[in-house]
């Protein structure tokens, strides 16, 4: 069972997706951490990161060192779980993940964790539409923008006003990149988040996975 789950910030990806992992008993990968430590890894050496050539160069040199656990994050044995929640590499990843050689790189990474385990949770932005096209599960996330801004605010402590330019800012750039644009896909089971609880939407998501399984097996 392979559970695909894409949508733009603060629309509850990561809360729900690690809570519909745990109730499957497999394993969850945020491949938007994933972007935040190339991102991050592009800013230690001071490279520019709209050098399109440069960025794809560092992509390819620590793709392979990237690794992400629901409690840490890591590129080239630097922890660098808080960093990569920062202001720098929230302002500059959407340019970073709009590089098409940037996301040759990831997509062949998390196409390979996916292929070696039995099953497993994937959420980010291509997730349904490029990474696991195939996958049993597909999900798309999304809620109002005030609503969005006001959970990112929560968690980052900054004001929900900046939060929500920040955020409009990165779903623009995230939803009109011309390689793999945030979009629902065909297909895909919309969700709106707005005024419903995480538990709520993983119990429907449960509810999709039982009627699949059960669809399997007739
Ligand atoms: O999910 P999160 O907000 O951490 O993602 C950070 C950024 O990484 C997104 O704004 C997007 O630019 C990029 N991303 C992507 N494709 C993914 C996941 C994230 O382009 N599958």
């Amino acid at each position: 069972m392979r559970v695909a789950i894409d949508g733009p910030g603060g629309a509850g990806k990561t809360s729900v997706a690690r809570a519909v992992a745990g109730n499957l008993g497999l394993e969850c990968l945020d491949t938007g951490a994933m972007y935040r430590a190339v991102a991050a890894a592009v800013l230690r050496r001071g490279l520019d990161p709209a050098d399109g050539p440069a960025v794809a160069a560092v992509a390819r040199e620590v793709v392979g060192t990237i690794e992400v656990t629901e409690g840490a994050v890591r590129v080239e044995t630097l922890d660098v779980t808080t960093e990569i929640r920062g202001t720098a590499v929230t302002e500059t990843v959407s340019t970073v993940a709009a590089n098409p050689e940037v996301r040759v790189a990831m997509v062949q990474r998390q196409q390979a964790w996916a292929g070696e385990r039995h099953g497993c949770v994937m959420e980010g932005r291509d997730i349904t539409t490029v990474v696991l096209p195939d996958a049993e599960v597909r999900v798309y996330l999304h809620a109002a923008a005030a609503v969005r801004a006001r959970r990112r605010s929560g968690e980052s402590g900054a004001s929900e006003a900046a939060v929500q330019a920040a955020l409009s800012e990165r779903d623009h750039r995230d939803s009109t990149r011309a390689h793999a644009p945030l979009r629902l896909a065909e297909g895909v089971r919309e969700i709106d988040t707005t005024d419903r609880s995480v538990a709520d939407v993983v119990g429907e998501i449960m509810q999709m996975i039982e009627e699949i399984s059960r669809r399997d097996l007739l």
